[in-house]
């Protein structure tokens, strides 16, 4: 997947997202986050105004960082709201996404994707107050830094029918388990399809799904490797995605960019009919 960075374009504060080829275009004016997808035509209020404690800072593009509101926060900041900072660093030859979420008022943490580069994930981990790691599936450009991790004294959890995938690991997700992480609650959804185990991850209380490689922009994941099943990702995506949750959910993948609900689910009639 080619990943692109971002243009700031000027002080008003509109960002267009180049790796975002559906035009989703991020405006930010005062504290105000207007999210439009212009394929859609679908405009969606992602933020209240600052009075209110729900305001949500959004950054899509490493680019954005340094000239936005987030400089202070640190490099890694991917996502802000009155709850919650996930933090975001781009590893490895397969440009794994590893997010670590973290209540802004007790400062515990998780981080989503052991997948490389675990010196950088050690230190993020060590500084952000991470608890534990949890694995959105077994593919090996993921699970890469488990091993160093587990050394390290952080628990491993990982969907049940993916966890022989990984070298060692700590407890197999259920579906529908909650995690508290501080003040937060992170849900698991089994969502197979890409792998057998591949489970996604609801933060609740914020617009929010962590969708590991089962669902990015533009479709579903491949189902091509072993444990893989295209009518399983469809039917993971239709009914545990695309249904139960809203239009401005903001989806992060474990690939590439964010995308959102309502951006993806016009086209999954289109995703079946051309089987992939
Ligand atoms: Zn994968």
């Amino acid at each position: 997947m080619a990943r692109q960075h971002g243009e700031f374009r000027g002080a008003a504060g509109q960002w267009r997202c180049a790796a975002h080829d559906r035009g989703h275009v991020h405006n930010v004016v005062r504290g105000r986050t207007n999210d439009r997808n212009e394929s859609t035509g679908h405009d969606y209020d992602l933020a209240m105004s600052e009075q209110h404690d729900h305001h949500i800072d959004h950054y899509c593009g490493a680019a954005h960082i340094g000239v936005s509101a987030a400089a202070g926060a640190g490099p890694t900041l991917h996502y802000r709201d009155h709850q919650t900072e996930i933090h975001r660093v781009v590893v490895g030859s397969y440009e794994n996404n590893v997010f670590i979420v973290r209540c802004r008022d007790t400062g515990d943490a998780v981080l989503i994707d052991a997948a490389n580069e675990h010196e950088m994930l050690l230190e993020l981990s060590s500084k952000l107050g991470v608890r534990e790691v949890l694995e959105t599936h077994g593919h090996h450009d993921h699970i890469g830094a488990v091993t160093e991790m587990r050394n390290a004294g952080y628990s491993v959890h990982v969907g049940g029918e993916d966890a022989h995938m990984l070298p060692s690991y700590d407890q197999e997700i259920e579906n529908d388990q909650v995690f508290e992480v501080g003040k937060l609650r992170l849900r698991s959804i089994k969502t197979p399809g890409h792998t057998a185990g591949s489970v996604s991850f609801e933060l609740m209380g914020s617009p929010v799904l962590f969708s590991g490689d089962t669902l990015f922009p533009g479709g579903p994941g491949a189902t091509k490797f072993e444990g893989g099943s295209f009518d399983t990702i469809i039917k993971s995506i239709d009914e545990l995605m695309f249904s139960p949750f809203s239009a401005d959910t903001i989806v992060m993948p474990g690939h590439g960019d964010d995308t959102t609900i309502g951006a993806e689910s016009p086209s999954l009639q289109a995703w079946i009919d051309r089987g992939w």
